[in-house]
């Protein structure tokens, strides 16, 4: 079997899910287990209006109106009315409805994923339709019921053993029957409330299944022709990496090559399973395969570029050194409040850490840091990480830019710009 995994930007609208159909139509002599992302930007727009709920501003209904009437929109494209798909996405929504009646509880994070998960329950509705509207077979499954996960929102951390016993009890049976969809980044804790697994997390979804069934390979289908050296809206001569071994795209995606998200690779290489990115625009293409005993070949370095930086040093209030003691409860804090660390450097009297601005995790963060230390932090800096790379490209990207961290080894240097 064969699991298949489309991004926001591949079913953006209708001419996307209607390419979709087409790629997945080319797969009917398979078993098929289709794992899809919320539409476009609708994450955003979610994130947003969790936001102006949880603050009760005025501009709660607009942002939720915009995000109906874009969905709306799509579907009319696709479906006749009365197609009973626009109860079901009505029905999805009222999720929300209900939900922003009331005062918001307390929690955050809770009620962050209670709100946009409702994308990616959305988005499949909308698929799962149009496949059974274009002759394919095609199955609803709602994800929470099988991937588990704690209660960490936001953060979903996986339970593995109760996760594989569900989907080997269900699923083969069910792709016996045809093809299934389901969404991307969401799983359920055991009190059935739902939880999302980090942004971005659709492609992890994807080698969760593919581990539990022992797929024959996972392919991510995505608006790029394959794995490129570098953003191609960043650079111009980008060149495609045909093929990477497992360690080098664990690497990749560690320092912040967006095109896969950092939790996938470890289930598949543990499994053997190949992972394959295609072009859904050219889906005959060979796009690039993860897989073990690749061959990486480097013509050109690696460039990952991470925008909205905090750069932040924490020192001693009493200025005395820094020692392991206060390492680990920095490191402590991190942990709690969420916050991954991009590269860090030790001084006699400074720790400093790099790391992706996220408002509401930074702020907590920088509460619970101050209370023990000194903080000082830059932000809006830029992270650009060069893998494979030759000594004399590092001062392309330094020159005339303020360096405020630089860390060189072998084969990665990373730099930190404002
Ligand atoms: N829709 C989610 C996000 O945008 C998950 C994903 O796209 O993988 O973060
Ligand atoms: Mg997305």
């Amino acid at each position: 079997m064969l699991v298949f995994k489309f991004g926001g930007a591949s079913v953006k609208d209708a001419e996307g899910i209607i390419n979709l159909a087409a790629v997945v139509g080319k797969y009917q002599n398979e078993q098929l287990l289709i794992v899809v992302s919320a539409m476009g930007k609708t994450t955003n727009a979610l994130e947003q209006l969790t936001k102006a709920y949880v603050d009760q501003t005025n501009d709660l209904h607009d942002i939720y109106e915009g995000i109906k009437q874009y969905h709306y929109d799509i579907i009319s494209q696709l479906f006749e009315s009365g197609h009973p798909v626009f109860d079901e996405v009505a029905n999805t929504f009222v999720e929300i409805d209900w939900m922003i009646e009331d005062e918001p509880h307390d929690d955050y994070d809770f009620i962050y994923d209670q709100i946009v998960s409702v994308g990616e329950l959305v988005s499949t509705r909308i698929v799962n339709a149009y496949l059974n509207k274009a002759g394919l077979k095609s199955q609803w499954l709602d994800v929470r019921g099988y991937i588990h996960t704690d209660n960490t929102y936001r953060d979903g951390v996986v339970q593995w053993e109760k996760t594989r016993a569900s989907i080997q009890s269900a699923i083969p049976a069910l792709l016996e029957q045809g093809m299934v969809v389901t969404q991307g980044f969401l799983g359920g804790t055991s009190e059935n409330f739902t939880t999302t697994l980090g942004r971005e997390g659709s492609d992890y979804t994807a080698s969760i299944f593919a581990a539990c069934l022992g797929a024959e390979s996972v392919t991510t289908w995505k608006d790029v022709p394959g794995i490129l050296n570098a953003d191609p809206k960043l650079f111009n001569d980008t060149v495609k990496l045909d093929e990477l071994n497992y360690t080098e795209a664990i690497e990749m995606t560690y320092y912040g090559a967006t095109v896969i998200h950092p939790k996938t690779i470890k289930p598949l290489q543990n499994a053997r399973i190949p992972l394959l990115v295609k072009p859904f625009n050219h889906p005959e293409e060979a796009g690039t395969i993860i897989k073990e005993g690749a061959v990486n070949v480097f013509e050109k370095p690696v460039i990952i570029v991470k925008q909205h930086q905090v750069l932040l040093s924490i020192s001693t209030k009493d200025y005395s050194f820094i020692t392991e003691d206060h390492l680990s409860d920095i490191f402590s804090k991190f942990a709690k409040n969420h916050v991954k660390i991009n590269v860090m450097q030790t001084s006699a009297l400074s720790f400093s850490v790099c790391f992706d601005y996220k408002d509401d995790f930074f702020k907590r963060l920088l509460a619970d840091l101050s209370s023990c230390y000194k903080v000082k932090y830059n932000s809006d800096l830029t992270l650009i990480t060069l893998r494979h790379y030759a000594t004399n490209v590092v001062k392309n990207f330094t020159e005339g830019k303020t360096v405020l961290l630089e860390q060189v080894s072998r084969n990665t240097a990373q730099l930190v710009l404002k």
